[in-house]
């Protein structure tokens, strides 16, 4: 199966996402070839599918992904549901993305493939979806980062090969209280869906910045307090590209009941002013320029009372009435 590629009209814009491969074998009623190469597909459990660009197709057998120029690739396991979504950003950098129907967003990471070394930023949610990841960092001297020790940034380390694991300090004191609870509580929840998920916690920790020499690109982690006490952010200066993790969030920031909105404010404001930061890539919704920065300081400012768009998702409406209860109710909140 190896390097074969067809090519299907009626696949065209049918690729959406998570689910699209159950949806794609309904689609592939009406095309023989696609049929019978996504039944062998599966059959192999190693499928990508570039969901952008003029032709859409499927392609089997060991991913070389790092040789590949098109922008998308999902891969989907043996039942055919999409567990990463590769991103080619631009050269060197690949977003990695998972979709959590069941939680009712989508979650990214990064990998940065410098000269000498290569970092993944983040490992989302299980194992399974760093399996691409393997394939993208190849032989290269591997560093992990995590953003902050929310499930959905850390569940997948086991995933990957040994390698350091880099975080704000805070981060590791979590690992002592909230991530084995949050573990515990899912596995209780979803009897057999976290099952391989391992614990993996930092191993080199930093309490204010950070820099990291990946050989031709430097990535400068910082600390951002504000969603949570261990978020930090991940500045590559060379590329004018600040990785901002759960700092900000399109459509609207997710407050918790102990976020300090002053120091999430300042923060945000300090990389605002900031001219070397051109793109702002967060682990949650779109990406944007320094206006995102300025968007999530308004709402973060303006709350209760904060402007939101009119057609926010069910997550998003939700996030926001939680929001506006925890500014009115929290002195921490309020502190800004
Ligand atoms: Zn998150």
């Amino acid at each position: 199966m190896h390097g074969i590629v067809r090519q299907c009209e009626t696949l065209r814009g049918h690729v959406g996402p998570c689910g699209a491969m159950r949806a794609m074998h309904g689609i592939a009623k009406h095309c023989t070839a696609m049929r019978n190469i996504a039944g062998i597909a599966l059959q192999c459990g190693v499928l990508w599918a570039p969901t952008r660009g003029a032709l859409p197709y499927i392609l089997s057998g060991v991913p070389q992904a790092q040789q590949r120029m098109d922008p998308a690739w999902r891969y989907s396991d043996t039942t055919g549901c999409i567990m990463t979504t590769l991103h080619h950003y631009r050269p060197g950098l690949w977003l990695t993305e998972v979709e959590l129907p069941d939680e009712g967003f989508a979650v990214r990471g990064a990998v940065i493939l410098g000269s000498q070394r290569a970092v993944v930023w983040d490992t989302l949610t299980h194992p399974r979806d760093m399996q691409p990841v393997r394939d993208l960092v190849g032989n290269r001297p591997l560093m992990v980062v995590y953003s902050h020790a929310d499930w959905d940034h850390i569940w997948g380390t086991a995933g990957l090969p040994p390698a350091p694991i880099i975080a704000h300090t805070e981060c590791a004191a979590r690992f002592a209280s909230d991530v084995p609870a949050t573990l515990h509580a899912k596995q209780a929840a979803q009897p057999g869906q976290w099952d391989a998920v391992r614990l993996v916690p930092p191993t080199t920790l930093f309490p204010q910045t950070l820099t990291l020499d990946l050989g031709d690109i430097t990535l400068t982690l910082a600390h951002l307090p504000g969603h949570t006490s261990d978020c930090i952010v991940g500045l590559i200066a060379e590329w004018g590209i600040l990785l901002a993790g759960d700092t900000v969030e399109t459509p609207l920031p997710f407050l918790n009941p102990d976020s300090s909105r002053s120091r999430w404010i300042e923060g945000l404001e300090m990389w605002a002013s900031d001219s070397r930061v051109q793109h702002v890539i967060p682990a949650h919704g779109d990406s944007d320029g320094p206006t995102l920065l300025q968007r999530s300081i308004a709402y973060l400012r303006n709350l209760p009372h904060s402007a939101v768009p009119a057609d926010l998702d069910d997550f998003y409406r939700e996030t926001h009435a939680a929001n506006v209860r925890l500014s009115t109710r929290s002195a921490t909140l309020n502190d800004g």
